[in-house]
């Protein structure tokens, strides 16, 4: 559809001016610098992530657009918001602002950061006819080289999880926007590395994250393909933790994540007694919904059998529970 591509390239361009003039305004606002250094951040990695600042004031992006900023164009872009009676404003005043890339590095979008306290902490870029969630991968553009070297790709929660883990020199790095780990993610990120590692805060959200990052997950393994999950200590999101431990211990602690495997047993298992034949049973009672569903064979071959033991039964009658065919697929 021609139409729409010619409309796509502009609201690129447009997105483009405004990355633009927001590098330019960082350099100007030494409060935004200075929170970008309590950061633990360098001006190098400010200018890898492309980084910048949207400044205070209403109509920041007239400066950049001019008559153009009446135009429907910014308001589809998302960087414009015009209420009911017509009057407009830059969505983005006062923030950090972190543009979001497509593979081919295109500005798609942004997430801008208050500086310090305050609410919204985030404000994203809405959807755009160039921006899906669901589909896009925070710093992909940027870590693409380091995840072909490393075979590996470590999925985060945020911004700042991204930049600080590459600042600290781990590259490989992405994060999902503010949304949960869909299954394009995980098709995306498999395109990309054999390995993924999910490594979301270890806080309550961050568990439940990882618990739906299992689920989108679940239908696209291979066996020729490692999920894992790296679970911090509670107080801690990436960014804290190779602040505090260091790239070595953030290491480590990644070749030491749980397999997918492990952390979906551990979940079926939850708290029930297994020493009792109603734990027992209950848990594979649990694994119904998930264990027929796994796409890697010998994974789940081998998922079939960790049940059996915990369960006390045979293999085959726990293939018969679940509904899968002895011996066969699905
Ligand atoms: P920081 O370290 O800067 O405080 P964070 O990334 O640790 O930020 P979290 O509260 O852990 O922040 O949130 C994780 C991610 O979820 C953010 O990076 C952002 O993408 C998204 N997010 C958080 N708060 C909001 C919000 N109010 N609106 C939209 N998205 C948000
Ligand atoms: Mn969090
Ligand atoms: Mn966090
Ligand atoms: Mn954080």
């Amino acid at each position: 559809d021609p139409q729409k591509q010619a409309q796509s390239q502009s609201l690129l361009e447009i997105t483009a001016r405004a990355a633009k003039f927001y590098r330019e305004q960082l350099k100007q606002s030494p409060k935004a610098i200075d929170y970008l250094k309590s950061r633990g951040l360098t001006g190098e990695i400010a200018a890898r992530y492309g980084i910048g600042y949207a400044p205070e004031g209403w109509q920041g992006l007239r400066s950049v657009f001019g008559e153009q900023y009446e135009q429907q164009a910014l308001v589809e872009g998302g960087l414009v918001i015009t209420n009911d009676t017509s009057r407009r404003y830059d969505r983005f005043r006062d923030r950090v602002m972190f543009p979001i890339h497509d593979q081919r590095g295109n500005i798609i979008g942004f997430g801008g950061r208050v500086l310090g306290q305050g609410e919204p902490k985030y404000l994203n870029s809405p959807e755009t006819p160039l921006f899906e969630k669901g589909r896009e991968l925070y710093g992909l553009h940027q870590a693409r080289q380091s995840i072909r070297e490393s075979n590996t790709v470590v999925v985060t929660e945020g911004y700042m999880d991204v930049v600080a883990l590459a600042q600290f020199g781990f590259g490989s790095a992405v994060a999902t926007l503010g949304t949960a780990t869909t299954a394009t993610h995980i098709q995306k990120l498999f395109r990309q590395a054999e390995r993924v590692v999910f490594c979301f805060d270890g806080d309550k959200a961050g568990r439940k994250a990882a618990r739906r990052a299992l689920e989108a997950s679940i239908e696209h393994l291979a066996d020729d393909r490692a999920v894992r999950f790296l679970f911090l200590p509670a107080e801690h999101d990436p960014d804290s933790y190779i602040r505090e431990e260091g790239l070595v211990a953030f290491q480590r602690a990644l070749n030491e994540a749980t397999p997918l495997t492990d952390f979906l047993l551990r979940e079926l298992r939850g708290d029930l007694d297994l020493s009792r034949g109603e734990g027992r049973a209950r848990l594979v009672h649990e694994a119904k919904d998930w264990v027929p569903r796994m796409s890697a064979p010998i994974l789940r071959a081998q998922t079939v059998r960790s049940l059996a033991d915990m369960a006390e039964m045979e293999v085959a009658e726990v293939e018969r529970a679940l509904g899968m065919e002895p011996g066969n697929k699905k």
